[in-house]
């Protein structure tokens, strides 16, 4: 736990669409698209990161059956891990005001978590 993480405060800001006892995903309350974030402040080994990712992918195909990207990138919050999925060809959910909006430029200004 690390003072003024919003990812260990975990708020449940949005709809929680999987626990267990390791992760957690939500809608990341900027880009509205599934984001899986590890219980713990800090980075996994890879063998565990692996298995995190297994799960969010099954959550993932059935959000966006269409297709979608794993996004790694951590922006905001570099030091605990988390994952984004992001529709095919775009960056923010189609319900995201922000949506359309991306561009290299954006994504160094728009700040997503
Ligand atoms: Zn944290
Ligand atoms: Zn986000």
């Amino acid at each position: 736990m690390a003072d003024n993480c919003q990812l260990c405060e975990a708020e449940r800001l949005t709809e929680w669409l999987f626990e267990d006892e390791e992760i957690w995903i939500a809608e990341c309350i900027v880009c509205l698209t599934p984001m899986v974030v590890w219980k713990q402040h800090g980075l996994p080994e890879e063998t565990l990161e692996q298995a995190f990712l297994e799960r969010f992918k099954l959550i993932a195909s059935q959000r966006y059956p269409d297709g979608w990207w794993l996004d790694t990138k951590r922006r905001r919050i570099p030091e605990h891990w988390h994952a984004h999925a992001r529709p095919a060809g775009a960056f923010f959910d189609p319900r995201s005001d922000l949506d359309g909006e991306w561009d290299e430029a954006v994504d160094e200004e728009a700040d997503p978590v």
